[in-house]
């Protein structure tokens, strides 16, 4: 009762508030639609409340809410009934993963001195759920291999490729070694899939305090920094496909047949575990052999050591391989129209332990935009497009449930998704959009219309302005001042729209607020509310701002007439990694020459510090010219497609955006709707077939970390020129027929702007 009060003296101040009659049309919409588009989006952005944002985080994250956890369960059933009391059509769509908990797991010193870790995570007494242990998934890395190795340990940074490198030229081998490495620099996956290529037979991953912790700033609980015992959990899954490791490509349904576990492609080889910096440091400490290089020093009171040895360590991971159910809830709006399009908008609510930050600040943010779109639609406002609401299950071990969502329903999502809008953890400070640039000017135009809660400019002049302030010379920064829009970056894997992009074909933006840190609790029992609401975003106004930029893009996209995309963002952004790819070719060219020469000089021999060892690196080929020559013929055809859509955009603007008859619209959207799949090859990736997309994709190597036209651009990363080269041809042949998928729909629109003149 209360509630609907408060909402209906919300809407009789609303009613009164109308744009302004000169305001331009909205990219998409025709001015009568523009004027009762920015009506209901302005009705719709002075809801959402912060308190209710507060009190879904403190129910949703009072209890650990892991894959397989009583409480992750409970949560799913409490946001479908929320669904439904919100008036929309909801339902729990479930599936059956590997989920793998941990059953045994230990670190010890063996030599010079013992020491066992602790591998836990002490309760704070300010701090009221970080009691709840029984309930507490252990610290671990999910999908580590069951193993049980003791050996010499050495000390390899991040655990890079290029980390690697540095410990041959130390004279380092870690074969048959146990290796350390530092949180940060990349996915934790990298970690032991690159030490077990080096050969070592163990891997621990531990957060140093430089990255999160006191070196940062206070450490909680009287700052909001990882504690000495703070250890980061996390899935170490490989990268050849996301989602459940025995359903590859397929949903995780009664129907699927599942790989046997052998089989399993995303186990790591050898086994790993995390741990907090408290129980690295006796290991560090006990390391001897060359001083790290400078670069690799963390911020403990030690001096950091390579090794190998004399510490030697046990390292013993042993998991419960078991199949869990997950629950994907989903909740529907539907459509004014019957042209089955539709708008899809997730974030995911697993978490690790109690999870505020990740992933309740998001998903509390989404639930408070579908609650306002169920009070706008009983006040009058349905969709034109059908608008679907998903709080998925597991992504935290590896987006399983919305990649085995996407598998399941890939057909119809081909057939009739316009849009995929993600959020995840949200945190005070900047707009940060990524995704693909189709998106872009849309995204921008919602930014503009979106307040920032701390400075009041836009959210929009906001991120602008920091974009400028981070540019890395004056060049960038002059390109940014010219712009009309906010770059919107490319995506990696790191949330639920990897399967949309990489796998759907489905054009994707993902929005969150944030780099205005004043902590990190990431995977930890103390990323909780009380943390949360101490040290984050406490009062709650960047996720009122988060849910007024998902809500306001997925009722403008639902809305508008025309599907609100535009392609000359887009090509621009191609045409960069495509510059990209030729600086890469030109850098090693470089490198490799400059290095051959100083060997053949004795540069590294004359400079060899006889009591450091240093060797030289190893002579290199230096890498051919890789023909780009299709790829930039095929640009340049795109970039006309795009133009002339741009231009058919902007003439129809000119005209005074009119009403378009239905019969035009169709077919405009038909073809719209249509471009973002002609970026998929069914054959996927050379070596990752499972990835679909020849422009969007995570690297094998970096996995949170976009890697565009990967086909290419990760055989240069490996030095396989010719290969990269031979990927060439068909990557071209994906952006022309994208380039001629964009001239359809500009035709069609010039078609009816024509039309419509006469
Ligand atoms: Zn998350």
């Amino acid at each position: 009762m209360k509630t609907s009060a408060r909402i209906l003296i919300c809407f009789s101040l609303l009613f009164s508030a109308v744009p302004a009659a000169d305001s331009p049309a909205l990219q998409g919409f025709s001015p009568d639609s523009t004027t009762s588009e920015r009506a209901w989006e302005t009705k719709f952005k002075a809801i959402p409340s912060a308190d209710r944002l507060r009190e879904y985080m403190q129910r949703l994250s009072a209890r650990p809410h892991h894959v397989g956890s009583p409480y992750d369960k409970d949560n799913a059933e409490w946001i479908l009934a929320k669904f439904k009391e919100w008036g929309l059509n909801a339902q729990i769509e479930s599936f059956d993963v590997l989920f793998p908990t941990p059953r045994e797991r230990a670190v010890e010193l063996i030599e010079p001195a013992r020491f066992t870790a602790k591998l836990e995570e002490p309760a704070v007494s300010v701090d009221p759920t970080s009691d709840q242990q029984k309930e507490q998934l252990p610290i671990y890395n999910a999908y580590s291999v069951d193993g049980d190795v003791t050996a010499p340990l050495i000390y390899v940074n991040y655990g890079n490729r290029e980390d690697y490198e540095k410990l041959d030229r130390l004279g380092i081998s870690v074969k048959g070694a146990i290796v350390i490495a530092r949180y940060g620099q990349g996915w934790r996956g990298i970690k032991p899939k690159v030490a077990a290529e080096h050969g070592a037979i163990g891997c621990i991953i531990y957060s140093d305090p430089k990255g999160d912790g006191y070196f940062q700033g206070d450490d909680f609980p009287a700052g909001g920094w990882r504690p000495r015992y703070g250890v980061q959990r996390g899935s170490v899954m490989d990268t050849d496909y996301p989602g459940d490791p025995l359903t590859p490509g397929v949903g995780a349904t009664a129907d699927a047949k599942p790989l046997s576990l052998k089989e399993a492609k995303t186990i790591t080889t050898i086994p790993v575990l995390p741990i907090s910096y408290g129980d690295a440091l006796p290991l560090l400490s006990a390391l001897k052999g060359p001083i790290a290089p400078e670069d690799w020093r963390g911020a403990l009171a030690i001096t950091y050591h390579v090794g190998p040895g004399p510490a030697r360590v046990h390292l013993k991971v042993s998991s419960n391989w078991d199949i869990k159910p997950i629950y994907d809830v989903i909740a529907t709006l539907h459509g004014s129209t019957d042209e089955g399009q539709w708008v899809i908008r997730g974030n995911h609510h697993d978490a690790w332990v109690n999870g505020a930050d990740d992933p309740i600040s998001g998903q509390a943010a989404m639930l408070e935009e579908a609650r306002v779109m169920g009070e706008l639609h009983a006040h009058g406002w349905t969709p034109l497009r059908t608008v679907i609401y998903c709080a998925w299950d597991g992504e935290e071990p590896g987006l399983l449930g919305s990649v085995e969502w996407v598998e399941t329903h890939v057909d119809e999502l081909q057939k009739h998704a316009v849009v995929y809008i993600n959020s995840d953890s949200n945190q005070r400070g900047y707009l940060l959009p990524g995704g693909t640039q189709d998106l872009q000017n849309f995204v921008s135009g919602v930014a503009r219309d979106v307040e920032d809660p701390e400075t009041h400019m836009s959210a929009y002049q906001r991120s602008h302005l920091f974009a400028i302030s981070e540019a890395k010379n004056a060049e960038e920064r002059s390109d940014l001042r010219k712009r009309n829009d906010l770059l919107v970056r490319a995506l990696g894997d790191g949330s639920d729209y990897t399967a949309f992009q990489d796998f759907a074909g489905i054009s994707s933006l993902n929005l969150r607020f944030g780099d205005e840190d004043d902590g990190s609790q990431y995977h930890s029992i103390y990323d909780d509310f009380y943390w949360y609401t101490t040290f984050a975003d406490k009062d709650f106004s960047y996720g009122r701002a988060l849910s007024q930029t998902a809500g306001t893009a997925i009722m403008r996209a639902a809305d508008a007439d025309f599907i609100p995309v535009d392609y000359t963002p887009q090509s621009q952004a191609i045409e960069k990694y495509t510059s990209d790819l030729e600086k890469l070719v030109k850098d090693k060219q470089d490198e490799f020459t400059e290095r051959n020469l100083e060997l053949k000089e004795g540069v590294y021999k004359a400079t060899e510090d006889p009591r450091n060892l240093l060797l030289p690196p190893p002579a290199e080929v230096v890498p051919p010219y890789v023909n780009l020559a299709p790829l930039k013929n095929a640009l340049v055809v795109l970039k006309k497609s795009a133009e002339r859509y741009s231009a058919a955009l902007a003439a129809y603007q000119t005209q005074g955006s009119p009403a378009l008859p239905p019969q035009a619209l169709e077919s405009i959207n038909a073809d719209l709707l249509r471009v973002s799949r002609l970026f998929l090859n069914q054959k996927g990736l050379p070596e990752r077939p499972w990835f679909k997309n020849q422009i969007y994709a995570p690297g094998a190597y970096t996995g949170y970390g976009a890697k565009p036209i990967a086909a290419v651009r990760e055989y240069m990363d490996e030095k396989k020129w010719a290969e990269a080269e031979g990927q060439v041809p068909q990557v071209s042949q994906v952006i022309e027929t994208v380039a001629a998928g964009i001239n359809r729909a500009a035709e069609d629109f010039e078609n009816a702007l024509a039309r419509g003149a006469q």
